[in-house]
């Protein structure tokens, strides 16, 4: 096939801004991606419940203004765009509450929040000596550390869970400058009611799967190697025969990435296999269920519940989700990974029912569905996380291509907006104009 201007590896949230820019410069491209649907991790279930259910992101995380990039719109480009297309995109101002609690406790009013924001006042202080150090490894240090000295608070256990869910990473394995980055474009984590994070009721997936229209995609296409160190160009080798192009993108993940399964020819410079060694995947799943009736004792719906006990696995459950008789279960963490592999994420949504809403709940599930991000062999993790002293390694991805023709895109190659459907999104587009540069030059 080809030869194209560009190939684009990886049909999601990346490689549809990649696209969308290349497109819209005239270049003649190819997306491969290597499922059977598009999307990536905003892929989207339409027929399982009353209301789509979305097996990775569901957030407009950081629709914070002035955008960083300038302009009128917010930090969230597609936030932007769903609310100028008229969709339904409400803050996320539902409540947080613990269970099993008579009546719910609200999270605000507890010592959560108060714990919460003590870790989170130590890993921004941490970030940004950090950041103000120019981003020496050296004086990066775990969100663990830099919060040791609060683990007596009342609930430190709780709160490090409700981090690890939010972060899909242990805090001994997050860097505080990775969240200090966040933090430049984020008021409020999804664990608190906000302003800044917007739901989407008709399906982020669906709404994703709105950029690939009229973008010439081949499904099924798993690439097996990037060849770059001929002449000029570079062949892309699929299932399907050689694909060949004046550049790549490349928006596959840091789980793929690490994984091997798509080889470099040359192999990585090692300057890339540092980075990729300082950047790791954590994982997050969805369990959604289906009830027989109103188990949700008059929550409102969309309220996020809390499990009460002050224990390292708290998981969020989305109650009533959008108003019908469903329940997502948000669960991050090592253990989801040993979870999904043996298959016990569906009981371990159960059991959360249970503890919260007792066995009568429970009883009343008809249906469940559950991600697979971790066993995903084209994704092989939740999103990324930085290791302390990682951060830098994002940048030589976004930053630094391979002899001008292979350039790296997706959520984990942005600095301030990783781990986000957005931050994917905006690489692409950045990825693209990298290009088109070398391209025209
Ligand atoms: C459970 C969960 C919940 C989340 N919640 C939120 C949220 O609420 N808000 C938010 O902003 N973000 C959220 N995220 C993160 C967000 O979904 C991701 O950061 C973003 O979608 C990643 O986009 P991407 O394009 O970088 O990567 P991907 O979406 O992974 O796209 C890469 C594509 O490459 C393909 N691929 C891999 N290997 C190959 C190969 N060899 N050949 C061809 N194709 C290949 C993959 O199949 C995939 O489609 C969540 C993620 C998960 C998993």
């Amino acid at each position: 096939m080809g030869p194209f201007d560009v190939v684009i590896i990886g049909c999601g949230s990346a490689g549809l801004g990649a696209a969308g820019t290349l497109r819209a410069s005239g270049k003649s491209i190819m997306v491969l991606e290597a499922a059977d649907h598009i999307g990536g991790r905003t892929y989207c279930d339409n027929t399982s419940f009353p209301a789509p259910f979305d097996f990775g992101g569901q957030w407009f995380h950081m629709a914070t203004r002035p955008s960083l990039r300038g302009g009128l719109g917010s930090n969230n480009p597609l936030y932007d765009i769903a609310k100028s297309r008229g969709l339904a995109v409400p803050s996320d101002l539902n409540r947080r509450v613990f269970m099993p609690t008579s009546p719910p406790q609200n999270v605000l009013a507890s010592a959560l929040p108060v714990t919460l924001g003590l870790v989170a006042g130590a890993a921004l202080w941490a970030g940004g000596k950090a950041a103000l150090f120019s981003h020496d490894p050296a004086h990066d240090v775990s969100l663990a550390a830099a919060s040791a000295g609060l683990k007596g608070q009342p609930r430190y256990d709780q709160c490090w869970g409700a981090l690890v869910t939010e972060h899909g990473a242990e805090l001994d394995r997050v860097s505080c400058l990775d969240v200090f980055n966040l933090a430049m474009t984020a008021n409020l984590p999804v664990i608190t009611p906000s302003w800044d994070n917007h739901l989407i009721p008709s399906g982020m997936g669906n709404f994703i799967a709105t950029f690939a229209e009229g973008v010439p995609i081949t499904l099924n296409a798993p690439v097996k190697s990037i060849g770059w160190g001929g002449k000029d160009g570079v062949a892309v080798e699929t299932s399907a025969g050689i694909v060949r192009a004046r550049a790549a993108i490349v928006t596959v993940s840091v789980g793929v990435l690490s994984s091997g399964t798509l080889a470099f020819d040359p192999a990585l410079p090692d300057r890339h296999r540092r980075a990729l060694a300082g950047l790791e995947m954590g994982h997050t799943a969805k369990i959604g269920l289906l009830f027989d009736r109103d188990v949700f004792i008059g929550l409102d719906a969309n309220t996020i519940v809390l499990p009460e006990d002050n224990r390292r696995s708290q998981p969020l459950v989305q109650t009533k989700a959008w108003g019908h008789n469903m329940a997502i279960v948000i669960i991050g963490g090592d253990e989801v990974a040993d979870m999904e592999e043996k298959g016990h994420l569906v009981d371990y949504a159960k059991e959360q029912i249970a503890e919260m809403f007792g066995n009568e709940a429970k009883n009343a599930i008809t249906k469940t569905v559950a991600s697979s991000w971790s066993t995903n062999p084209w994704v092989r993790g939740g999103y990324s996380s930085a290791l302390p002293g990682g951060v830098p390694g994002r940048m030589v991805f976004a930053e630094e291509p391979l002899a001008d023709r292979v350039f790296f895109a997706g959520e984990a190659t942005s600095k301030l907006q990783h781990s986000s459907i957005h931050g994917a999104y905006l690489s692409g587009q950045d990825a693209a104009e990298r290009v088109l540069k070398v391209l025209s030059a």
